[in-house]
């Protein structure tokens, strides 16, 4: 989830190096320090009191409702639907969301079943995207998925966002859409890890530690950890113990998250299963570093900050 997002356009890489350099250090510096500017208050997400989440057909009639005459063309392959009233190019899209997939699926390989509250057939229902032709469509969907739970969406700024099982963004433009890919990538990791992991979207620091670390992954260039490690080293960073015990983290401590989830990916990859478990379950940060980690919370946090210092310089100086 974004609540509000920097402008993606200028973070993308720019053929004058320097200027792209400047752009992205200003851009970034925007997503870490940047004031959130509009309210996105998310609908009630106690599972007692929500609606259940529409099946496929019911999710693609609020996403384009037939009897406003849409007709949006039907990209799906292997477990991902694209609905679309846009040019996208839905069969590229498509098979890089199945690379996305095959990305998170390993980093929690040994699937556990989702919790109570999800249906049953979850793991089997594809995860659908919405791309609207323009932003005006697109900002009018989320009023017609605060319908169907039965709240309301604040104002939403983001580019993309997602909720439960929907996500989407606009196309607006070639050049526009090209930017937007990061946000799809991170918006479409929240939704897997809901409906296979039952994992919540509602900000929380797993979930964006999650997507946030797979944005990076497919998208390098989105982030600059020359900066991440500039913020660490000013003190700008939180403690990981009040990072993971915060409700719902801010978009200014989603670069933080994504070095986490990077932290968890390659030192305790086979855990991940049981941490997004103990997450779910409302385990403390202390009870998950602990019992599932098994480490104790000054070694996880300097496990951390090695990450960012590591990864932080160029590739060919990184020790392998
Ligand atoms: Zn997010």
């Amino acid at each position: 989830m974004r609540k509000s997002e920097p402008s993606w356009a200028s973070r993308s890489r720019n053929s004058t190096g320097g200027r792209w350099l400047r752009l992205a250090a200003a851009t970034v510096a925007v997503a870490l320090f940047g004031a959130i500017l509009t309210g996105g208050g998310q609908p009630p997400s106690g599972a007692t009191s929500l609606p259940a989440d529409p099946p496929v057909a019911g999710q693609r009639a609020i996403c384009f409702p037939p009897a406003q005459g849409a007709k949006p063309k039907t990209f799906a392959a292997g477990g991902i639907v694209i609905w679309s009233d846009a040019p996208v190019n839905g069969r590229e899209l498509v098979a890089h969301l199945q690379k996305v997939r095959r990305h998170l699926r390993s980093a929690v390989a040994a699937t556990q079943p989702a919790t109570a509250s999800m249906p049953a057939d979850n793991d089997r229902r594809p995860v659908a995207l919405a791309v609207y032709r323009t932003r005006r469509d697109y900002l009018r969907l989320w009023k017609r998925v605060g319908a169907h739970y039965r709240g309301r969406f604040g104002a939403i700024a983001a580019e993309g966002y997602s909720y439960r099982v929907f996500c989407a963004t606009s196309y607006d433009s070639p050049e526009a859409f090209a930017k937007r890919r990061p946000v799809i990538c991170h918006e479409f990791a929240h939704v897997w890890l809901y409906q296979t992991h039952g994992l919540r979207n509602d900000g929380n620091w797993l979930t964006e530690a999650m997507a946030n670390a797979a944005q990076l992954h497919f998208f390098p260039d989105s982030g600059d950890r020359a900066d991440f490690l500039r913020w660490m080293d000013a003190g700008k960073m939180i403690p990981l113990k009040r990072l993971m015990s915060m409700p719902r983290i801010a978009s200014s401590d989603y670069w933080q998250a994504a070095t986490l989830g990077e932290l968890l990916l390659l030192r305790y990859r086979d855990k991940l299963p049981a941490v997004i478990q103990a997450f779910n379950r409302g385990d403390s940060a202390y009870a998950i570093v602990t019992k599932v980690l098994k480490t104790d919370l000054a070694t996880f946090e300097r496990q951390w900050a090695d990450h960012v210092r590591r990864s932080a310089r160029p590739a060919t100086t990184r020790p392998r």
